[in-house]
């Protein structure tokens, strides 16, 4: 289906770009449009653009990027950007092609946020012997990279440095707001990560095990000393679908290593969990986290914002029982 729906976009795509012979449709006033991906890097990225140009977000506060499906009108907005910027390794699943295309087109310059980050490898299976892969999506995954860089904010400073140079390449003359910006957006991220690692002090090491509904938080586990113990869906996008063995081996980790809480991310239909929960015994909360941004009335709607919000669930879903 996935495949179809995307030759089907290719096709609005191509017959769009035939009709609009034109060249790449700067705004009246010769100002370049300028698009994200999601409403997370729209955020990052318009800290840094300031008040000199707009960034458009393509998908909104609550949709999955993983599973997002984009609108004609969402192709067009793509189509008349002079820019992108894309988080890549796969996240925003649906557009692969649609960017590939863009960008080959010349254009579009797609930029990918991720780039020179110290990639995690795409997912963690750890099936046994006699086991197959599903016949998913996802096998490249391993190849790719998990796409969930920004959950340490250590690698958001380098999307900042590949937005500013964009920014300043496609508008010399604000150049130096640009870099000025990205500055001082990188200043809040060191102190984020400050807060961060102050926040997970007081848990300790031996309580320091996540398990979520999918494997988005390797790089916060990397950087703040956790281990991922498990996910849901053993993927680093939520298109894959556990088989019952990846489920049954997920609530006897569960039990041994007695973790009281599954992060399941705001975006996501928390039912496989809570049947998870259900079978463990003991009690698991079932916690909400931000992996892309909330709408304004979650607290949630920055980036900076939503990252201590999702550190204070932690902190409380870890503590619960001391
Ligand atoms: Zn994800």
């Amino acid at each position: 289906m996935q495949a179809i729906k995307q030759i089907m976009l290719l096709i609005i795509l191509v017959a769009g770009l035939a009709a609009c012979s034109r060249p790449a449709p700067e705004g009246a006033d010769g100002v370049p449009a300028i698009v994200a991906t999601t409403s997370l890097i729209a955020d990052v990225a318009g800290r840094v653009a300031g008040e000199h140009v707009q960034i458009i977000a393509l998908m909104q506060p609550g949709q999955d990027p993983h599973t997002y499906e984009p609108a004609p009108a969402d192709v067009a907005k793509l189509q008349s950007a002079d820019l992108v910027f894309a988080n890549g390794l796969g996240y925003e699943e649906s557009l692969v092609l649609i960017l590939e295309e863009l960008e080959a087109g010349g254009k579009v310059r797609i930029v990918t946020v991720s780039e020179g980050v110290d990639l995690l490898p795409g997912s963690h299976h750890h099936h046994e012997d006699g086991e197959h892969e599903d016949e998913d999506d996802h096998e490249n995954d391993h190849a790719v990279g998990d796409p969930h860089t920004w959950m340490d904010p250590n690698n958001v400073k380098i999307w900042v440095d590949n937005i500013a140079a964009a920014l300043a390449d496609i508008d010399p003359d604000n150049a130096e707001a640009y870099w000025a910006n990205a500055d001082a957006y990188k200043a809040h991220l060191v102190e984020l990560d400050a807060f961060i690692a102050g926040q997970v002090d007081v848990i300790s090491q031996a309580d320091r095990k996540l398990v979520t509904d999918h494997e988005a938080l390797g790089y916060f586990a990397r950087r703040y000393g956790f281990e991922a113990v498990g996910a849901v869906i053993p993927n680093v996008s939520t298109a894959a679908e556990p088989s019952a063995a990846d489920l049954a081996a997920l609530v006897t980790v569960i039990r041994e290593q007695n973790v009281r809480a599954i992060f399941v991310g705001s975006t996501v239909n928390d039912t496989l969990s809570q049947q998870v929960a259900a079978e463990i015994g003991h009690p698991v909360q079932i916690l909400p986290l931000y992996y892309t941004l909330g709408s304004p009335s979650t607290g949630a709607d920055t980036y900076l914002s939503m990252m201590r919000v999702n550190i204070e669930t932690v902190v409380k879903g870890l503590m619960a029982d001391d």
